[in-house]
């Protein structure tokens, strides 16, 4: 009998793997306690909202009177939040852009899914620089769409802008950069943009249907060692760039994000007319209005990304005093770490034997890797330093 679509069949199985860990992490903190597990698998930001945020919400709380204070809101956004954000993501972006290129979304993943309905037609190709954020290749399956990962360069996984373009086909629908990067921390700065600009720039010369550039940027506050996010809408007109609170404000559950077009797209609004409807028909119809209104109130603050860059040091300090090789990551808050010997799925086994979990790099596209997510507490993190080293240790002897 079969109750699943065949591709459904396929994922089942596929995510057996995660279904696993998922399941051997809460057993091992049953049995030894959260504080004895080294658990470095999720990426779920464990930082407290920004202050101020309890006033916020108490606000949306006053208003609940409102016969409409919860109701369905415009499918792209309520306005005055467009409008808020608008002005935010302008100084970031260095472009003037107004709420009617701006619409809200179910975060960053809403927004990614909303984009590929308006523009994808079955055997589409989506090119995305490897290693990856593994629900990409869903979010454009959904609409026949095909994601083409292309190797980036180890150790670092800086953008290789030549190779790039040579993945690029007459099917070509979107190149999908992630700034900063999941699983590699990777930040991409101004130099490395402006050459994917010209790149496309060539690529859509004369081209009917473009290569548009969607930049995914949910990370794009967390950024250390003085690293920051350049804007994309100058280097491209058919940039992209979809936004989240998830990470930035800590609102990962309330689900907000944003699709941001740019102004300077020839006909944008009728990309942004099929964004709205396609908000609505896949079954999102608006952004949730209270995380809306959350995000109004606290768009132009942060989390405490100081802590975050600790976390990033102490993460770099055990692996490293463990002998485990990386790239120091500038963003995002996740370690891309060698698999000695390079089997990433028994090095990540071996690592449960001394209750530390992480993902292996194939889950990104990248064997021969280990993400560890650096989104747990400063002592947790130090503490797994004599896990780490013992792990090294037996796995040298095995
Ligand atoms: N893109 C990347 C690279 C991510 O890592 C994530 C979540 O982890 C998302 C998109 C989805 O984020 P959101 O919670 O905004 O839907």
């Amino acid at each position: 009998m079969h109750l699943l679509s065949a591709s459904m069949e396929a994922a089942v199985g596929g995510s057996s793997m995660i279904r696993k860990m998922f399941e051997q992490g809460l057993e091992l903190k049953r049995r030894f306690g959260a504080d004895n597990v080294y658990d470095f698998s999720l990426g779920n930001p464990d930082l407290p909202s920004p202050s101020g945020t309890a006033e916020v919400l108490a606000e949306i709380a006053r208003g609940a009177e409102d016969p409409l204070a919860f109701g369905y809101c415009p499918n792209a956004g309520i306005p005055a939040v467009r409008e808020k954000v608008a002005a935010v993501v302008s100084r970031e972006q260095e472009t003037a852009v107004d709420a009617s290129h701006l619409l809200m979304t179910v975060g960053a993943a809403g927004g990614i899914t909303a984009f590929f309905r308006a523009v994808l037609e079955p055997g589409d190709e989506v090119i995305c620089p490897s290693p990856y954020f593994v629900e990409y290749g869903s979010y454009c399956g959904h609409f026949g769409g095909c994601l083409v990962p292309v190797p980036m360069p180890a150790p670092d996984f800086g953008l290789d802008v030549a190779a790039l373009e040579a993945a690029v086909t007459p099917r070509t629908r979107v190149l999908l950069l992630n700034n900063p990067n999941n699983p590699t921390g990777a930040v991409y700065g101004r130099e490395t943009l402006a050459a994917v600009g010209r790149m496309l720039a060539r690529v859509n010369e004369g081209r009917d249907r473009p290569v548009f550039l969607l930049s995914d940027e949910p990370y794009r506050a967390l950024c250390y060692d003085g690293f920051e996010v350049p804007p994309i809408l100058p280097v491209c007109p058919f940039a992209v760039v979809v936004g989240s609170y998830s990470k930035t404000l800590s609102l990962a559950g309330e689900r907000v994000g944003y699709l941001l077009v740019n102004p300077a797209m020839p006909d944008a609004g009728t990309l942004v007319a099929a964004l709205t409807i396609t908000i609505r028909s896949l079954g999102f119809v608006n952004a949730p209005v209270i995380g809306q209104r959350l995000v109004a109130g606290l768009c132009d603050k942060g989390v405490d990304v100081a802590t975050y860059q600790r976390r990033r040091d102490a993460m770099s300090e055990v692996l490293a005093g463990a002998g485990i090789r990386f790239a120091q990551p500038h963003g995002a808050f996740y370690t891309f770490a060698e698999a000695p010997g390079g089997d990433d799925k028994a090095f990540v086994e071996h690592l449960a034997g001394e209750r530390i979990l992480g993902v292996p790099g194939s889950g990104f596209g990248r064997a021969g890797y280990v993400r560890f997510a650096f989104c747990v507490n400063e002592k947790n993190i130090r503490d797994s330093a004599p896990a780490f080293r013992r792990a090294m240790d037996s796995w040298a002897s095995r």
